[in-house]
């Protein structure tokens, strides 16, 4: 059986629940396609930065959030070997949201899914998209339940691919690579009993690798890190009868003082998770592809930055206000293509600069020649770690190419 829509989404982490509540809410008939049950853990650290706040309220998840989030993120560290650096955290000129807060995912997907559900989005969960065909302007995407043998068709004019950088889905081109030392596998755990301020967002420099930790809600601290491959090797030749996440955070704690402080007062709180090697970098092609990218599928900065989640609701808005009003023009495969390109010259405008940057702090902070050279400095000037922060986007706006001042003005 077919089922017809203006749109077919594939994906609903924050990009392809937030692209769906704002194409539905002008009037497109939406599927989203989401393979696995919710709410479910994710391999996160969990802040979201204050820019977004403001969208999350017009997505109608604004209070649900304020009420569960933990406390507004003031102030930043960096921990690094046996010594932390504090510095503020720039603030947002928003009386509401100045600072950013920290939110598990378990929550913030499953409100953003509940608020595309109450919009009118056509969900298919726990449903994975196998395969796509045809181009812009007509579109087949098989879908496969994942607890029956069930399969169905959807098809649409227009298909926005929201299924995140870390698993193989129908719309990317994520080939096997060999391996690589660089490579990096992220890990992420849950705990409590902490004694990490609630106001402070550590970032974490070790040998062949980064992370952070902050207290989200339930007072639930969650401590993330991504490791290079060499790294972690090596951290499991130290550790052979332990679990790669084990080996990893003992690795990481026995470098960064910081982490060991907070494990030694912690109790764990469900499992590790772990996903890699995870490939930071631009996949938006300068004139678009068929499907239009959004979130992580479009590209994705070392989670350095924390601003994975913001550019997945960012990009989404970007998406849906370069769509709202063409909902005619999907079904011309020209027309849809002009917006392909105007859609992707908007995303590199918005997101490249955010995610070069992230590389390049995420080399320093990897590699202790770089950071025994850079931790003097900061020590010094604890100020550019403000800076370092407002340039990795924590109070950056969208940039709609109308009004830089308010990220919600003359859309939709
Ligand atoms: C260690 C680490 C720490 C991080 N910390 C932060 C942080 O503090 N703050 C921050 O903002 N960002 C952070 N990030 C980045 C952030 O997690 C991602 O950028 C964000 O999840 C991207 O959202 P997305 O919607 O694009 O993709 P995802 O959240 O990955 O969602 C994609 C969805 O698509 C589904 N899917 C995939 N394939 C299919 C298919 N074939 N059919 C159907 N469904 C499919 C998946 O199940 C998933 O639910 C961190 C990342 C890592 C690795």
């Amino acid at each position: 059986m077919d089922k017809a829509y203006d749109a077919i989404i594939i994906g609903a982490g924050p990009a392809g629940a937030s692209a769906a509540i704002l194409l539905a809410r002008s009037g497109w008939r939406v599927a989203l396609v989401e393979k696995l049950d919710f709410p479910r853990r994710k391999v996160c650290g969990e802040c979201i930065a204050a820019s977004n706040l403001p969208l999350l309220d017009a997505l109608g998840i604004g209070e649900a959030l304020a009420s569960l989030a933990g406390a507004p993120l003031r102030r930043v560290a960096l921990m690094y070997r046996d010594q932390t650096i504090h510095a503020a955290l720039p603030q947002l000129a928003d009386a509401k949201h100045p600072w950013g807060k920290a939110l598990g995912r378990e929550h913030l997907d499953s409100l953003l899914l509940e608020q595309a559900r109450k919009s009118g989005v056509e969900i298919f969960q726990p449903w994975t998209a196998k395969t796509v065909e045809g181009e812009p302007g007509r579109f087949y995407c098989s879908i496969a339940q994942a607890h029956s043998a069930e399969n169905l068709t959807l098809s649409a004019p227009a298909l926005i691919a929201a299924h995140g950088s870390w698993e193989i889905a129908p719309t990317n081109d994520l080939k096997q690579r060999p391996h690589r030392n660089s490579d990096l596998f992220a890990f992420k755990a849950n705990f409590k009993n902490t004694n990490l301020d609630t106001d402070l967002l550590p970032v974490l420099s070790f040998s062949g690798g980064y992370g952070g930790m902050v207290v989200g809600d339930h007072a639930t601290t969650t401590l993330a890190f991504c490791i290079r491959r060499d790294a972690l090797a090596r951290s499991r030749l130290a550790m052979p009868k332990h679990s790669a996440a084990e080996a990893a955070v003992a690795y990481v704690a026995n470098d960064c003082d910081g982490v060991a402080a907070m494990l030694s007062q912690a109790e764990q709180h469900g499992s590790w998770l772990s996903v890699g090697p995870i490939r930071p970098g631009i996949r938006m092609p300068k004139q678009g592809g068929h499907a239009f990218l959004i979130g992580n599928a479009a590209g994705e900065a070392h989670p350095i930055i924390g601003e994975g989640i913001s550019m997945a609701i960012q990009s989404a808005w970007l998406l849906a206000d370069n769509l709202a009003g063409n909902k005619q023009a999907m079904s011309d495969k020209q027309k849809q293509m002009r917006l392909h390109r105007r859609y992707a010259a908007a995303w590199q405008r918005n997101f490249a600069p955010r995610i070069r940057l992230a590389a390049l702090f995420a080399h320093v902070a990897m590699r202790p020649v770089l950071a025994d050279c850079m931790f003097p400095l900061l020590k010094r000037y604890p100020q550019l770690l403000t800076r370092a922060a407002r340039w990795g986007g924590k109070v950056q706006y969208l940039d709609l190419g109308k009004s830089a001042a308010d990220p919600l003005a003359e859309t939709m």
